[in-house]
């Protein structure tokens, strides 16, 4: 859509509000909503001024205007909200040079395409994500059904919460078994078969949805190709429907990397191709029918696989993911059929156009504009310096003897190891202008302070079953 489409649309469909969503820096989309009516042309040009000292990452309180600009081609209506709601997705400006604002996320996205066409290396980089999450049922739900009365303010607060609530003690498919069994053993096929119409409703296309492998509740829906900025908003937008969706159905949905101790995590296993005047880069004669180019993106993808894992895989929760036993990758090599490889070449049909690369590290706890530009590095490096990936990965990982095991590396342990892999190791990133050393630093610093620290100094349950009566 252009402007004068957007606001026809609004014209045609009454819509009252205009709702602007951006992603703040470390990977949660904000919002905030205009009258319909004090949307102009203008608007498109020039932006809106807000307050970006209270967005997390950005700017100092001294100077904490940033303008968000509206990018029309990304608006539609708004399935959830009670009044006729238009929503679009949003550039940052900075209000003094109208430049882009260099800790956009998007921005970042959008100059990771502009280095990769400058090359001439490919003009299209597509992804295609596979969205893992859980549902739970909610207990806010429950409580207002059952006029409970937990008091809850803060995070103490919902922990005191969980505490409160009564144990479900009915039956569970266990583990593995509820995998692909049709209903009712899968009880989420209508909630899926919804978020998919959602989805579709709002112009992302869903390859397939099913009941995923951990104890009832665990759910994937797998998006289809897209260039990079468009995966990336089409995953902010996804991620937005998932929750809603389980939310009006009295349950949430969590894309936390692994929620349950002893059972599967949640990935986001992410497929990619390469393009140039619309052939397939990645199609050969090579291991898994790939080209050079093919195994060289590979190539690049594990020499900077620790450093990526700080952008893929960015909490201290996706460590708990990255194990060995639950089908998470946990060897920096890559497989054909190998899943404990971080890089798979899925079985795609005898077609070059579906031949494909699937980075299975990423988890949907990343932040998807700042995940897909360091892959896009990550592989445009690769092919740049004829990086060889080295011998595949081609036994069942599991069956591999100790001294052999003990041979292929493995993924960062910790959330820490992956930020100093990431200090060490992000000259990739900064070529072309497309991260900044601000941004690195900015983000090792975040992590640390915010969300590291924040947990080393609180009390974690499990010490209570170490040492509470010790
Ligand atoms: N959920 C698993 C992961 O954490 C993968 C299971 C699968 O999709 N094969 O990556
Ligand atoms: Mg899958
Ligand atoms: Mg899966
Ligand atoms: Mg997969």
């Amino acid at each position: 859509m252009t402007p004068k489409e957007v606001l026809a649309h609004i014209r045609q469909r009454e819509v009252t509000t205009v709702d602007f969503r951006f992603m703040d820096f470390p990977g949660v989309w904000q919002h905030f909503s205009i009258p319909a009516d004090a949307l102009t042309e203008e608007t498109f040009e020039e932006g809106i001024a807000f307050d970006g000292s209270s967005v997390v990452g950005w700017r100092a309180i001294n100077e904490a205007d940033l303008l968000v600009v509206p990018q029309p081609e990304t608006a539609l209506v708004d399935p959830f909200t009670a009044q006729p709601t238009l929503t679009m997705i949003c550039n940052i400006h900075d209000p003094i040079t109208h430049q882009d604002y260099t800790r956009d996320p998007r921005n970042i996205a959008r100059k990771a395409v502009s280095y990769m066409r400058s090359l001439g290396v490919a003009d299209r980089f597509m992804l295609a994500p596979e969205l893992e999450f859980f549902i739970f049922d909610d207990v806010r739900y429950a409580q207002n059904q059952h006029e409970a009365f937990y008091h809850v303010d803060s995070v103490e607060g919902a922990w005191n919460r969980g505490r409160a609530e009564q144990p479900n003690l009915g039956y569970k498919p266990v583990s593995g078994l509820g995998y692909f069994p049709c209903p009712p053993t899968d009880s989420l096929v209508n909630l899926r078969t919804e978020m998919s119409q959602r989805l579709a409703e709002c112009g992302i296309k869903t390859a397939a949805h099913f009941h995923e492998v951990a104890t009832g509740g665990q759910c994937e829906i797998d998006l289809d190709s897209q260039d990079l900025v468009e995966s990336a908003d089409q995953v902010m937008m996804a991620r937005y429907i998932i929750r809603n969706v389980a939310r009006n159905s009295g349950k949430t949905a969590t894309f936390m990397p692994k929620p349950l101790y002893g059972d599967n995590g949640s990935g986001m296993h992410t497929h990619l191709t390469l393009w140039k005047n619309d052939e397939p880069l990645l199609a050969g004669t090579g291991y898994g029918t790939l080209s050079d180019l093919g195994l060289y993106a590979i190539g690049g993808l594990l020499k900077h696989a620790p450093a990526l894992c700080a952008f893929a895989n960015p909490t201290t929760n996706s460590y708990k993911r990255l194990i060995e036993g639950f089908e998470a990758p946990t060897k920096l090599s890559y497989s054909r059929r190998n899943r404990a490889a971080i890089v798979r070449i899925p079985v795609s049909g005898a077609s070059p156009r579906s031949r494909r690369i699937e980075y299975r590290c990423p988890d949907s706890a990343a932040n998807p504009y700042l995940l897909f530009s360091a892959m896009l590095m990550a592989v445009v490096d690769g092919i740049q310096n004829k990086i060889r990936p080295g011998d595949p990965l081609d036994k069942d990982i599991y069956d591999l003897k100790p001294e052999e095991l003990a041979r292929v590396p493995t993924t960062p342990r910790t959330l820490t190891a992956s930020l100093e892999a990431l200090r060490a190791d992000h000259d990739f990133l900064l070529r072309g202008d497309v991260f900044t050393p601000d941004i690195i630093d900015t983000w090792i610093w975040y992590k640390i302070s915010n969300e590291i620290e924040a947990l080393r100094v609180r009390p974690h349950p499990y010490e209570f079953a170490l040492y509470y009566d010790i």
